[in-house]
């Protein structure tokens, strides 16, 4: 399988493609933590002395993927996340999360990962579920740092970009230049401490373009659902525009739906769920069920 192992630290129209594939290609993604992998047990305690923070939150690529073009959409079917060693990484402390007031200093831990399940102690014991915290394509404009999410993708932080999952993202450069880390052995909606748990990974995708794609972006779907996604500066924006987001949709999928019918509908039916409260833009979904088209 072709695999893409470079590091890149923005989504920008400027990165030059590790690897060029048609679409329809399957390709593997080596992905470090967002911390460069360079936090292990043994440095643990004293790793955040000698921290190279301009390395953090790398991402994999990018893929360019032939014949993509601006306005078209680009599916991504998240085959497989393998994770990579035996450990995560968890952090907070001050500068970092919902409770940073809270402390004095950062601290980072690093938690066993085994037989499924990350060790958080003893007697606690979360089983995994691998997921994606950046996945993105290049902007058009001016680059985005692979800390910020926003219309492109990037750090959606949505603990549902698991196996088996699609995200849909738009094209705005010719190639789409496709990137991705920061994947997470299990996080919580919200990601309030700041981080999930950590991991290094092995990321099998699928990648097709689609042409005249009518769908708002980013888009996520799984078996169930149909997830409008978006990342505004406060949580009330980022809510309004994910409803409309829905609304948007409902009025594509279900042909000749009244404005009226297609708000009702979400508001009856689409539960609206909050992806990330720590980057520096603020990550909505709002999940519409398929079987409301079927
Ligand atoms: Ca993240
Ligand atoms: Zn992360």
């Amino acid at each position: 399988m072709k695999t893409v192992s470079n590091n890149v630290y923005a989504f920008s129209k400027d990165n030059p493609p590790e690897l060029t594939v048609p679409s329809g290609s399957v390709v593997k993604f080596v992905t470090k933590d967002c911390f460069a992998n360079q936090i292990t047990s043994e440095n643990c305690k004293n790793a955040l002395a000698s921290f190279n923070w301009n390395t953090v939150n790398p991402a994999t690529g990018p893929l360019a993927i032939e014949g993509a073009e601006p306005g078209d959409a680009l599916r991504v079917e998240i085959q497989k996340i393998d994770l990579t060693g035996e450990s995560a990484v968890l952090m907070t402390g001050k500068g970092l999360g919902i409770c940073q007031k809270d402390f004095e200093s950062l601290e980072a831990r690093v938690v066993r990962v085994r037989q499924g399940f990350v060790e958080f102690s003893d007697k606690i014991k979360l089983p995994v579920r691998p997921m994606i915290g950046v996945i993105g394509v290049a902007p058009a404009g001016e680059a985005v740092n692979n800390g910020t999410p926003d219309e492109h993708g990037g750090n959606m932080d949505c603990k549902e970009i698991v196996q088996g999952a699609a995200v849909y993202l738009p094209v705005n450069v010719k190639g789409a230049l496709l990137a991705m880390g920061d994947i997470h052995a299990v996080m919580a909606d919200g990601e309030s401490g700041g981080t999930g748990a950590e991991m290094p990974a092995e990321v099998t995708v699928k990648v097709d373009v689609l042409k005249n794609f009518p769908l708002p972006t980013p888009l996520i779907e799984n078996d169930n659902c149909y997830m409008a996604v978006h990342s505004a500066k406060t949580a009330d924006e980022a809510i309004q525009h994910a409803v409309f987001k829905a609304v948007r949709l409902v009025m594509e999928k279900i042909p000749g739906t009244s404005r009226y019918d297609a708000v009702t509908l979400v508001s009856l039916a689409a539960d609206l769920r909050i992806c990330q409260v720590v980057d520096p833009l603020i990550t909505v979904r709002c999940e519409l069920p398929k079987k409301l088209f079927e």
